[in-house]
């Protein structure tokens, strides 16, 4: 109980999540190269404060892992990370980007990613076009906030950005970026939320905040 009582008011800063490591090019790659990434990662074992043994505790209602010190309140707190992306178009032409790293290589998606320390959202959604498509957006308002969806602990914020400057050309982990017309559309969609996303604007759809929802 008293395990409990302080694990609740324990350590939240510690809780990242290993997938901001698969998403990042400068990282060092937790598996080879062009393989399929596992689709969980393996759990963490030990406490990143004092090196004690994590097991699984009931803490706050659900089964979380903690360190197993007595005197160590640790909980990894696995909660999803935020990843903002842009809608962006020019012409009617929606700004899709290749994915050049995994998960999902040679896969097209939104230009996106995860909010860094901080960030706002709105400045990530930027940050990401700009890397990603080499272009400058005025982000002009969310189009949604999205939940986790199977695998990927991650809340999805979609922003539209409206092109300020700069021209098409790929960066960072994309390895394209190119315009679409909404019958020009690739097949291969990196991520259900995305491809929700594409979906939407390609049949001038207006999403609902649960449409995303995974059931
Ligand atoms: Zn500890």
């Amino acid at each position: 109980m008293s395990k409990l009582l302080t694990a609740c008011g324990a350590v939240l800063g510690a809780a990242g999540s290993l997938f901001g490591a698969m998403r990042c090019a400068r990282q060092p790659l937790l598996y080879k190269k062009g393989a399929t990434p596992p689709a969980h990662f393996p759990e963490f074992r030990f406490c990143p404060l004092c090196r004690g043994k994590l097991r699984r505790y009931e803490i706050c209602g659900r089964t979380r892992l903690a360190c197993s010190r007595r005197r160590c309140n640790f909980v990894h707190w696995d909660g999803p990370k935020p990843a903002a992306v842009a809608l962006v178009t020019i012409d009617g032409k929606l700004l899709l980007v290749e994915r050049g790293v995994p998960p999902a290589v040679g896969f097209w998606c939104l230009p996106g990613g995860f909010v860094e320390a901080h960030e706002s959202a709105e400045d990530a959604a930027f940050r990401e076009v700009l890397e990603e498509a080499g272009l400058r957006v005025k982000i002009t308002r969310l189009i949604g906030a999205y939940a986790p969806c199977h695998d990927v602990n991650e809340i999805i914020l979609v922003y539209e950005g409206v092109v300020i400057s700069g021209s098409v050309a790929p960066g960072d982990d994309a390895a394209k970026a190119q315009l679409f017309g909404p019958d020009e559309l690739p097949d291969n969609i990196a991520f259900d939320q995305h491809r929700k996303v594409i979906d939407a604007w390609k049949h001038h759809v207006t999403l609902a905040p649960h449409d995303l929802d995974c059931v």
